[in-house]
């Protein structure tokens, strides 16, 4: 009698820990499943400079073709794969696949450079330099066309971050600031920080519209002044395109120039892009 009690507290106290863990481990064995099935898939956002609309590049965002429960978005599984160690193995097809395609495309279209989102977990593991080296290598993409978009919440501590980027940056890489002004950086340290670009939260640029707008100007100048690009993220209008442009901000990504599309149609979307420009430099 006493010991069933001791056993059903014991149930009860951690069954529903028991679940999540089973939970998780049927997600961990899921990822995995998908990555040797090849159930990833890359899509292709374009990254726009304002003042003549070029494509300068584009971000590469991971999808999950699941056999029963179709398309997948990253922010249903990106936080499992983080939590179970997954994030490592699938980052690493991403950037493959991301350096592989990108480097397709070079012959028709040199100047392009691909974006790929690394997770806090593969930023801080030792490994990570080399690995990318060794990826760069084997994929032979030209490091200068490969940006990494780290956030701020890596950068927290400090002298750590300062030592991983400045490995980086050694490779030849550039480094993107995503989702810029969402997160804890203390502004006073940013100029130290060897980034390449600040990627606005398209928070910021959703309120466009209001009156006082004070805020994207000044993180514009703000990335100016520290010697840094500025990408707008979540631009869905003109009117938000053309404000930026006047505001000197000098790229943009979002709905308006295009969703992410899988690398068939980024490919047919970056001809058009061509071909309309030839025929205006005709007329
Ligand atoms: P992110 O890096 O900030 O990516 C931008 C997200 O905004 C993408 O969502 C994109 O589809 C969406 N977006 C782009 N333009 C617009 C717009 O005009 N309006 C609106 N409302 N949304 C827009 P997505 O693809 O669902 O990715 C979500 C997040 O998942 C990404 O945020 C990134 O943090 C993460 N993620 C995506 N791919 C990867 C990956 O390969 N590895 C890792 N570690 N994280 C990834
Ligand atoms: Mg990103
Ligand atoms: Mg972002
Ligand atoms: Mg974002």
């Amino acid at each position: 009698e006493a010991r069933n009690k001791a056993a059903s507290d014991f149930l009860f106290f951690t069954e529903p820990m028991a679940d999540r863990l089973h939970e998780k481990m049927a997600m961990e064995r899921d990822l995995r499943r998908a990555l040797e099935n090849g159930e990833f898939e890359l899509y292709y956002q374009p990254q726009i400079r304002l003042y003549d609309r070029q494509v300068i590049g584009m971000e590469a965002l991971i999808r999950w073709r699941h056999p029963e429960k179709g398309m997948v978005p990253p922010s249903l599984f990106i936080p499992v794969a983080e939590q179970t160690g997954m994030i490592i193995p699938i980052n690493e097809w991403v950037i493959r696949t991301a350096c592989l395609q990108t480097k397709q495309l070079l012959d028709r279209f040199p100047h392009l450079s691909v974006s790929v989102n690394l997770s806090p977990y593969e930023f801080e593991s030792r490994r990570f330099v080399d690995k990318l080296a060794g990826l760069l290598a084997d994929t032979g993409l030209p490091p200068h066309h490969l940006d990494l978009e780290i956030t701020e919440r890596m950068t927290m501590d400090t002298e750590r971050a300062l030592d991983i980027l400045s490995n980086l940056k050694a490779l030849g890489v550039t480094i993107s600031m995503d989702d810029f002004g969402t997160g804890y950086s203390s502004l006073s340290y940013l100029t130290d920080l060897p980034i390449d670009r600040l990627k606005i939260d398209r928070s910021f640029v959703q309120h466009i519209q209001g009156k006082k707008d004070v805020i994207l100007p000044s993180i514009i100048r703000l990335g100016h002044n520290i010697g840094v690009k500025v990408l707008a993220e979540g631009v869905e209008t003109e009117t938000e395109a053309a404000y930026l442009q006047g505001k000197r901000c000098d790229e943009a990504q979002g709905y308006y120039f295009s969703p992410p599309l899988p690398y068939d149609e980024f490919v047919r979307f970056l001809k058009e892009q061509h071909a309309r420009r030839r025929a205006q430099e005709l007329t």
